[in-house]
């Protein structure tokens, strides 16, 4: 179509001179018809151009327009064919050349101008060859008709090109129509991603210069598109706040080292600061390569994974730290303890973890309620975390439980010094709902590499001092020792059977009396705790007692001990009472008075006839609650008495704090008393300052005639002891009053 005018222009003047040629030759009822015909054919073309140029561009053609051309390229090839073979017989020799030369060049600029319309420009040389090889062949010139057969070959070679071109024109076209619609496509997609996708495209030059900085690019790092233009991308991500940690810079040290070494990369997460406000954004990129396989940049996805990372941070946080106090839970300890297991072993270095219980947890859960507990664990939680290093670790690993795990624990002595300035700052008194508490903990330690090179033994082993820390009393604190393991297993061992001893029936109760020393008479008998094991034979109340107080099983024993002494002692005589050791766990958030009421109703024991026996470990811990609950029970008409006194401080202000009835002086005491003038002394002082506050004083492990003796110089009245009596069974307590009664008799 382009070439349309010009190439009926060149028709129109062809036409003019063929006609002025042969103006003179006559046959001018030809020429002028033809002439005219030419032109008008002419006309029409450049008037179907001009009709098609104002009209918008066309990327199709119809068939029916292909043939419309196919037959307008016919006609204007007859027409053209018609001068050689009308005129070339009557034309002399150049007039001749020229209608060689002007249907030669007519073949070739006809066939070359219609080659994008093979079937047009078929017909056009065809039929202008044949015409113009016709007269060539019909003369019996044989040069001339060698020339007629020339121009049949530059028709077949015209034709055969034509379709050549026609077919690489095609297939040009159609390619450009695919790519243009391709490109279309991409537009649109990429609109559409920039548009409502999280992600942004990005794309650098070789000096990492951002190219095309989109809209979004832009709102995604809070900057103009001004000022992002031609400005370095990198620089943009290249901007750590101040609490960024060691992970946040590798990530950043990451993305540098893969674009310094031209390394394609996928889903790199790196923290960014936007607007002060740090965010997470994942790259992916690859570097670009010109057509020379020159590198020449980058281009990229970035997106913005905040919300999932952060997501993800709170899924982690969650996973590894206790949700009330928001130190590490026992998952996290464990793993950390592992780590840093690793680490000992690495460096040749050490580790500690310590375990610490609270004391009285239970006593503020039951009296102030809950809430007041969880408070409670938070204040714990802070003062820990207050009191520990940076590099230190807390956790709560469950109930009343902490773990510390320290990562430079120092010598013995440092830890040690450590761990007490630890337990004062928690014990420090705190406002809970309103009441003032304080809380007591207890810890065990046990020391990496030493104590355990894996994390269940240490721990396990930690918590085995803690247990011992527990026995020693409240608020202490032990290393792990060997020795202690041994002890651990027995002792679960022994809590699990003495669960089942006591539901099965397998404990019992022995009486030993309590004599009074000038009469030989009994005074009471004191209800002694024995275990007969079927396997481990007999288990001695020391042992098992501290495991039932640790455990809770103490509250259940008690209360049958004191059940089973009140109706054993209701069938003896009227002036023998019966004296009821009691912990100091039966007491602290119990209902004493109640329990004891119902086993004394229940028996039908008279209140005065029963004593219970308190050590002083009542006093190490008291809060103003357990002593009250003593004063009350000795209200009702229960009597009181120190037992073991002289083991632990042997303070004799305690003797004031509680309307104490009886003091029994310890073993150790009296068996010292035969050896020390030093003993004797304490023990008369004791005996006198009792006296004056008419208390009885028992003295304890009366072995010999001898222990007797000393004892009744001192003024002490009353004894107990195997000497005096042994722990017997209830069965025998009757039996051994009779004995009793005979044997004083004959001398009465
Ligand atoms: P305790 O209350 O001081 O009991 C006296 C202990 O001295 C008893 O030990 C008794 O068997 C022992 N004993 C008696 N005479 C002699 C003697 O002449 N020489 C020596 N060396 N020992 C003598 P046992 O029965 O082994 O009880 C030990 C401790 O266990 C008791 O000390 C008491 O604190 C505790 N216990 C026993 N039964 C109960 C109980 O029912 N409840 C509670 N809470 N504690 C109990
Ligand atoms: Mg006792
Ligand atoms: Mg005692």
């Amino acid at each position: 179509m382009q070439l349309t005018p010009l190439t009926m222009l060149a028709n129109i003047l062809n036409a003019l001179l063929v006609a002025d040629s042969f103006w003179n030759a006559g046959l001018r009822g030809f020429l002028v018809p033809w002439t005219a015909c030419v032109m008008v054919v002419a006309l029409f073309g450049a008037r179907v151009w001009f009709v098609m140029r104002t009209r918008r561009r066309r990327h199709t053609a119809s068939l029916r327009a292909l043939r419309r051309a196919a037959i307008h390229a016919s006609i204007l090839g007859t027409l053209w064919a018609l001068v050689p073979v009308v005129l070339f017989p009557i034309a002399n020799s150049q007039q001749q050349l020229m209608i060689t030369a002007i249907s030669a060049g007519m073949i070739c600029a006809g066939g070359f101008a219609l080659a994008t319309i093979p079937a047009a420009a078929a017909a056009y040389v065809l039929i202008l060859s044949a015409g113009s090889a016709y007269p060539l062949l019909s003369t019996s010139d044989p040069v001339l008709a060698n020339v007629g057969w020339l121009l049949y070959i530059y028709a077949i070679i015209v034709v055969a090109s034509v379709i050549a071109t026609a077919r690489t024109f095609g297939a040009r076209l159609m390619a450009e129509s695919r790519a243009e619609h391709q490109t279309q496509v991409i537009g649109l997609l990429l609109r559409d991603f920039e548009e409502n996708a999280s992600d942004v495209l990005w794309e650098i030059d070789r000096q990492g210069s951002l190219l095309h900085v989109s809209p979004r690019l832009a709102q995604m790092l809070d900057k103009s598109l001004d000022d992002l233009a031609g400005t370095i991308f990198v620089d943009h991500l290249r901007n750590p706040a101040a609490d960024w940690g060691e992970a946040e810079r590798d990530c950043l040290r990451e993305l540098e080292s893969r674009i310094g070494g031209n390394e394609p990369f996928r889903d790199l997460t790196i923290p960014i600061l936007v607007a002060a406000e740090r965010r997470w954004w994942s790259l992916s990129a690859k570097p670009l390569t010109d057509p020379d396989g020159q590198f020449s940049g980058w281009r990229g996805v970035a997106t913005d994974v905040t919300h999932a990372r952060r997501a993800h941070e709170r899924i982690t946080h969650l996973a590894h730290h206790d949700t009330l106090t928001g130190v590490a839970n026992r998952h996290q300890f464990h793993t950390l303890v592992r780590s840093a297991l690793l680490a000992v072993a690495d460096n040749a270095s050490s580790c500690a973890v310590a375990c610490i219980d609270l004391d009285n947890f239970k006593d503020v859960n039951d009296s102030l309620g809950h809430q007041a507990g969880d408070s409670l664990l938070q204040i714990v939680a802070q003062r820990l975390s207050a009191g520990t290093r940076r590099n230190d670790l807390v956790a709560r690993l469950g109930g009343d439980e902490f773990g510390l795990l320290l990562r430079e624990p120092g010598n013995n002595s440092e830890l040690e010094g450590f761990v007490a300035r630890l337990l004062e700052q928690l014990q420090r008194p705190c406002e809970l709902y309103g009441s003032r508490t304080s809380v007591g903990a207890s810890v065990g330690i046990a020391l990496a590499p030493r104590d355990g090179t894996d994390a269940t033994t240490l721990l396990r082993n930690a918590d085995i001092a803690l247990y011992a820390a527990k026995a020693k009393g409240r608020g202490s604190f032990c290393f792990f020792d060997p020795a202690m393991a041994l002890g651990s297993q027995r002792r679960q061992m022994l809590e699990r059977e003495l669960q089942r001893a006591m539901d099965e029936g397998g404990l019992s109760l022995f009486y030993q009396p309590q004599i009074v020393l000038a009469t030989g008479a009994v005074w009471r008998f004191e209800a002694l705790l024995r275990w007969k094991h079927p396997l481990h034979g007999n288990i001695p109340p020391a042992e098992f007692i501290p495991i039932a107080e640790s455990s809770g099983l103490i509250v259940r024993l008690g209360e049958w001990v004191m059940q089973k002494a009140c109706q054993d002692a209701a069938g003896w005589p009227d002036s023998i009472g019966i004296a009821v050791n009691l912990s100091p766990a039966q007491i602290v958030g119990r209902d004493l008075c109640r329990m004891v009421d119902a086993a004394l109703t229940e028996s039908g024991l008279p209140t005065s006839r029963l004593e219970v026996e308190i050590t002083e470990s009542v006093f190490l811990n008291e809060t103003g609650e357990t002593l009250g609950q003593l004063h009350s029970l000795h209200r009702t008409g229960v009597k009181l008495a120190l037992d073991d006194f002289g083991t632990g401080y042997a303070s004799l202000a305690y003797l004031r704090r509680l309307p104490f009835d009886t003091l029994k002086i310890d073993r150790s005491f009296v068996h010292e008393m035969l050896e020390s003038t030093e003993a004797r002394a304490i023990v008369r002082s004791v005996v006198d300052l009792a006296a004056t506050l008419k208390i009885a004083t028992v003295a304890e492990g009366v072995e010999t005639r001898k222990h007797i003796d000393a004892l009744t110089a001192e003024g002490c009245t009353l004894g107990q002891g195997n000497h005096l009596g042994e722990p017997m069974p209830a069965a025998n307590v009757l039996g051994f009053l009779e004995r009793l009664a005979h044997a004083a008799a004959p001398a009465g």
